[in-house]
């Protein structure tokens, strides 16, 4: 603390005083310090720095450890006990590397070692190199086991001497590694780039800090991987985890208001003559949730400012009849519509729906996918162009640029979380000439609030809770073992002679429709030839054309098949209110959001249902499934079931893998961080205020966008 005049100049002496009596560090954040290499040496160790993304220090600094080890304190030879973990420091005296005499093909390293107390033979097993760097003289730190007998077998050793026991002992960082750069590696590496911190930029301003109560961002990044107590890493994990949050949350509102600033939407008001009739035709009753969705949606249509809006409600609860309004809507007053959906089953089923709801209307619609014939599809197209079409249909082949709406005013996008934040963004710019349309997403898949809130900032949701009055609930059961089994083929034969019809649902193959379709062809023989036999089975996967996959819908919709074996294509959507049993194998591979939507295929129409899940009867899950029948509560488990990583969606929707925070769990922070961005944004959207101008730091790149092509809910 010397030369430290010029800075200190105007304030008093005895601040200064004070603030050296503190030891307040003089500090000066050099970010370029954190631009610097983090200095490995070797072809393997620089492949596993880049397979981990660290090229520079401060890529080191932001690599946080996925656990700690508490190894306590160093050891003298003289103190360890047989079948102790323990930490020893010592001086290597001999290295020997031999093959194990017994064990085929086992190295031995064996090396003798002391400190002041005595010797002891330290073992690595099957690590021939270690023999090859370790020489006599040596310090080492050595973790491992003291088998007794003077014999201590290495799990792992860093080396030894001044300074080291700070690093490998206490409570040590165990980093997320790669092959070539082992946990040991890294704790050195990021040890070393320790006084770097220093160079970290705080990114809130005092006051903010103050308030939330939290350390300043390098002192947290410091304790997150060296942390002195289990308290001050959890500290530092929720001060990182509030930056991240917040700048997550700064990125998502930002892009909010930035889009809401750039295009007005077209204005879609005026007579009500088509809605109203079409309503008055339907042969129901809109419920109480629906209409309210409807008037919602009529009121914001109405507005030049786009309207986005989640639309989430169970399957068979009615939502395409609210979207249909709001097309309607479009269509009454001048504008077209689109409806897109994730895949061509559910694509042709909403045409299917279309032409059975508007069959008494004048409104024109057709479908677009890439099966669509090049023909058609420039006809359809120059149809659509010109406005002659209202309403097209389709999948990701609405997103095509030649696709050219003359005055599109509402996009409704089915199962949203199918698609990509850039997808979405290209439905955005097919709105007419300085417009953008408005959007409309509708899920099956209720979203918690957590996710509502880290996924999208906060969409603006309509819920529709309430089913359609007749809609019986679906009985839950879990199959375990050839008893159950076998009353559950029997339940099957039942339903079938009462009318109803069953899928069968076959495992879930990760990442392989090859296999997922192999499996549910021998299901399907061995249905058909034993458990099932007499009945009309029918088989649909994924590997079949879209044409067969039609074939095979359409007979089991018209009752010539009673019970379709199935991959998981059923999944989204599917209406067939004849359809009571289903019956999803090996269950435990589902997700609980998954389940939920595949039971929510049987008893749509009013004979009820009953779904018949094959695993076990210990399976959290599988219990949930069998006490509740509300999707929102069943999303909400689900999450804290699987962690927000693994929820359906979550990764399309663009929500970064998370470092220092984890939800559900940091709800609090997450709302914290969503309140303070809020009250940022309203002054200053554009952080150009001195105190936010760091905060931009926080934002990171949106990552690359996954295909939808198969994402399987
Ligand atoms: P979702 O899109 O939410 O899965 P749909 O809009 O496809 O649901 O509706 C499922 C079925 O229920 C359709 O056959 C539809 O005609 C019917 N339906 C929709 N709303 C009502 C209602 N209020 N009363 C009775 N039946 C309804
Ligand atoms: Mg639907």
């Amino acid at each position: 603390m010397k030369d430290i005049k010029p800075p200190y100049a105007f304030a008093s002496t005895e601040a200064l005083d004070s603030a050296q009596l503190l030891g307040a560090p003089w500090r000066s954040p050099r970010p370029q310090q954190l631009e610097l290499p983090i200095g490995v040496k070797g072809p393997k160790a620089m492949k596993g720095a880049e397979a981990l993304g660290l090229g520079s220090v401060g890529d080191l600094l932001g690599h946080f450890p996925h656990r700690h080890e508490d190894r306590g304190e160093v050891l003298s030879i003289g103190e360890l006990k047989s079948g102790q973990d323990a930490t020893i420091e010592v001086e290597v005296r001999s290295v020997e590397t031999r093959r194990a005499w017994k064990r085929n093909g086992l190295i031995l390293t064996v090396a003798t070692v002391a400190d002041h107390t005595g010797p002891l033979e330290a073992v690595w097993f099957n690590q021939p190199w270690v023999g090859r760097y370790l020489k006599a003289g040596q310090r080492l730190v050595l973790h491992g086991r003291y088998e007794g007998k003077a014999r201590f077998r290495v799990v792992e050793h860093e080396g030894g001497g001044a300074g080291a026991s700070e690093v490998t002992t206490g409570i040590v960082p165990v980093h997320p590694a790669s092959d070539g750069l082992p946990p040991r590696k890294l704790r050195e590496l990021v040890a070393a780039a320790r006084t770097a911190v220093a160079d970290i930029t705080e990114p809130l301003w005092a006051g903010l800090l103050v308030s939330l109560g939290m350390p300043d961002r390098p002192a947290a990044i410091d304790a997150i991987h060296f942390p002195r107590t289990e308290a001050d890493y959890e500290v530092a994990r929720r001060r990182l985890a509030f930056d991240e949050l917040l700048g997550l949350q700064l990125d998502l509102l930002g892009r909010r208001v930035h889009k809401a600033g750039a295009l007005p939407a077209p204005v879609v008001a005026g007579d009500k003559g088509l809605t109203t009739d079409w309503v008055a035709s339907l042969p129901f009753s809109l419920t109480g949730d629906q209409l309210a969705a409807v008037e919602t949606i009529t009121a914001e249509l109405a507005s030049e400012t786009p309207m986005t809006r989640l639309l989430m409600g169970e399957v068979g609860s009615g939502k395409t009849v609210v979207a249909l309004h709001g097309l309607l809507r479009a269509v009454e007053s001048g504008h077209q519509g689109m409806l897109m959906a994730p895949t061509e089953t559910l694509a042709s089923q909403h045409l299917r729906s279309l032409e059975g709801l508007l069959g008494g209307t004048p409104v024109s619609f057709s479908l677009l996918t890439g099966s669509t014939s090049a023909a058609q599809r420039r006809e359809t197209l120059d149809r659509f162009e010109t406005g002659e079409l209202s309403i097209l249909i389709g999948t990701h082949a609405l997103l095509e640029p030649d696709v050219r709406p003359a005055r599109l005013a509402l996009c409704v996008v089915d199962e949203q979380h199918r698609f990509g934040v850039r997808q979405r963004e290209r439905l955005s710019s097919k709105g007419p000439e300085g417009k953008q349309p408005h959007v409309l997403h509708m899920t099956a898949t209720p979203i918690p609030r957590t996710l509502a809130l880290a996924a999208y900032g906060d969409l603006q949701t309509l819920a529709i809770r309430e089913l359609p009055s007749g809609r019986q609930p679906v009985a839950t059961h879990i199959v375990e073992g050839a008893p159950a089994r076998a009353r559950a083929y029997e339940r099957i034969r039942e339903e079938v002679a009462a009318g109803g019809r069953v899928f069968v649902v076959c495992p879930l193959v990760e990442a392989s429709e090859a296999l997922e379709a192999s499996a549910a062809t021998e299901e399907y023989d061995r249905l058909r030839e034993g458990p099932l036999k007499g009945l009309r089975l029918g088989l649909l996967h994924g590997r079949m054309s879209s044409a067969e996959k039609e074939l095979a819908m359409e007979a089991f919709s018209d009752g010539d098949t009673e019970v379709l074996v199935s991959t998981t294509v059923i999944e989204v959507g599917v209406d067939v209110p004849e359809a009571t049993v289903m019956m999803v194998e090996n269950a435990e591979r589902f997700g609980l959001a998954q389940l939920h939507q595949l039971r929510g295929r049987v008893g749509r129409g009013s004979a009820g249902g009953v779904c018949l899940l094959c695993g076990s009867k210990a399976a959290r899950r599988l219990v949930a499934m069998e006490e509740s029948s509300d999707g929102f509560v069943l999303a909400e488990l689900d999450l804290e079931l699987r962690g927000e990583g693994e929820l359906t969606g979550v990764r399309q929707s663009g929500l970064p893998r998370l470092k220092a925070a984890s939800l559900p769990a940091d709800l609090e922070i997450l709302e914290q961080a969503n309140k303070v961005a809020k009250e940022i944004l309203a002054t200053d959207p554009d952080l150009l205020t001195p105190k936010y101008a760091l905060l931009g730091m926080l934002v990171s790149e949106p990552e690359p966008e996954l295909s939808a092509d198969r994402i399987v809910a």
